[in-house]
């Protein structure tokens, strides 16, 4: 059985050291993600054209999701790139006058200016993913005085996150204007936005990507506290192709301690409403140094697998760790070992739902036929990848074969758990197609003779939206 859950990796310089990037895609990596937050627009040009090299040569399809940075605000630098030492009690101001490398032991300049408008006494300040605290005393012009509640090391541009959100920064920045330009030149397939607070954020992104001619899919990265509202969730769930559980700074924002709720609920939310969902940050973060994960970190990727997540997805681990294929071959076996349990196979089908769409009707119905039917696998021919998604909402043990000539969509299926992207190359006449798709399937080495497959296409060929059309064909027959 192929893994269902897909495995998204980030680059990095760990992945630009001789045959790691080959290492790590032969050992299952299904998307890259390239983080705007650092390199230069080669670097990410130079990864992505890598990816696509090795993917053609491999025959194999991997997708690229590339990252925005969003507004995230940080510390300046500090004189001589210093670090210093704070301990609980110490008084320390973030200076919003304060130039780049004037920071000492007693304050430091900050990238967003207008922090000192946007706190109050007695808000708690996280730095650096929430290691040190620091609550706010007083706030004199552009000065926030502060006194340090926990302690650490500080050096250079350590982010700044307040506890219980409410920092109103723009989630798209002028460097993400600019990064859209890159993606679309890259011809990414996934886009990630940073820090969005409201559909409207991501309405304004896909607003960006059509006029920069790039149809990727928006992937909304969930670390905004004010997000989380009901209302808001299911505006940016519905207006994003998925989301991301972004557990670094929405932890750091809501507390820990509420982060496995979150993540179970938004995994939820975003498979109910038909979209894809990643979870992020922290996955087997011990391996960045370590050749063997925790046992903790096992059961983190297992239970993302069961909460339901598209993909798991490794940061760090991969960018900058002593071990990116250790990392990558950790995530396939956890995953697959975690697919067996049943809470992963079974589906009541959306028995209490009706349905919208002709194609979602003959999604839901082909998934319900090859689970019950005990089907070897579901193929399915589309123009968009569209009913890959649906059927891949609902819980099954049989791969989905998305099966299509498009490339984008191809790629996109990439992300989606359970589905197995196939170039099936186009033909006319439908007895053929049939047969065509019998053969893709045997080459892949999905099925054998006497298996079950169900088949899902259009009437009409080209056209997003068509499908209409379920076969239930048995491998070997004389008639297609
Ligand atoms: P980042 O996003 O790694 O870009 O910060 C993920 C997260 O916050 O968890
Ligand atoms: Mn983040």
């Amino acid at each position: 059985m192929p893994r269902r859950t897909k495995i998204l990796a980030t680059l990095g310089p760990a992945t630009d050291k001789e045959g790691v990037l080959d290492s790590i895609l032969g050992a299952g990596v299904n998307v890259v993600r390239i983080n705007f937050s650092h390199g230069s627009e080669q670097e990410h040009l130079n990864r992505v054209k890598a990816v696509r090299t090795w993917a053609q040569a491999n025959q194999a399809y991997v997708g690229v999701l590339m990252d925005l940075q969003g507004p995230k605000i940080r510390i300046a630098t500090f004189k001589n790139g210093m670090k210093i030492q704070l301990n609980n009690g110490d008084s320390f101001t973030l200076d919003a006058d304060l130039g780049e490398n004037l920071g000492n032991q007693h304050s430091v300049g900050i990238t967003y200016k207008k922090l000192p408008q946007e706190v109050q006494v007695g808000h708690i300040l996280l730095l650096d993913d929430g290691k040190i605290m620091l609550e706010v005393t007083d706030i004199k012009d552009n000065k926030i005085n502060t006194i340090v509640t926990q302690g650490g090391v500080l050096s250079d541009k350590k982010g700044i996150n307040l506890r219980g959100g409410g920092l109103s920064a723009n989630a798209l920045t002028e460097k993400d204007k600019k990064d859209i330009l890159i993606a679309a030149k890259a011809k990414a397939d996934y886009v990630a936005l940073s820090f969005p607070v409201s559909g409207d954020d991501v309405r304004k992104t896909k607003q960006l990507l059509k006029q920069a001619g790039c149809d990727a899919g928006v992937i909304s990265k969930i670390e905004r506290a004010e997000s989380l509202v009901e209302g808001v969730i299911l505006d940016i769930i519905k207006e994003s192709a998925g989301i991301m559980v972004a557990r670094g700074d929405l932890g750091v924002e809501i507390g820990d301690a509420q982060l496995p709720a979150q993540q179970k609920r938004l995994i939820k939310l975003a498979r109910s409403n038909d979209r894809i969902v990643i979870t992020a940050t922290q996955m087997l973060e011990s391996m960045i140094t370590n050749p063997i994960p925790t046992r903790a970190e096992v059961f983190d990727v297992a239970n993302a697998v069961l909460d339901g997540t598209d993909a798991v997805m490794l940061s760090a681990e991969t960018a900058a760790g002593d071990f990116p294929e250790n990392a990558v071959k950790t995530m396939h076996n956890v995953c697959l070992e975690a697919e067996k349990n049943p809470i992963a196979k079974v589906s009541y089908h959306r028995l209490n739902k009706t349905f919208t769409y002709i194609d979602e009707t003959i999604a839901m119905s082909a998934m319900y036929a090859a689970n019950h039917i005990g089907a070897k696998v579901i193929a399915t021919l589309t123009e968009s990848g569209k009913t890959a998604m649906w059927m891949s909402r609902i819980s099954s043990d049989i791969p989905i074969v998305a099966m299509s000539d498009k490339i984008s969509t191809l790629r996109r299926t990439t992300l989606y758990r359970g589905v197995h992207p196939c170039f099936l190359p186009t033909k006319k006449d439908w007895v053929k197609i049939n047969k065509s798709t019998i053969k893709c399937l045997q080459v892949g080495g999905f099925i054998n003779d006497g298996d079950i497959v169900v088949l899902t296409k259009g009437m009409y060929k080209n056209k997003s939206g068509g499908t209409n059309l379920m076969k239930i064909l048995t491998v070997g027959d004389s008639e297609y």
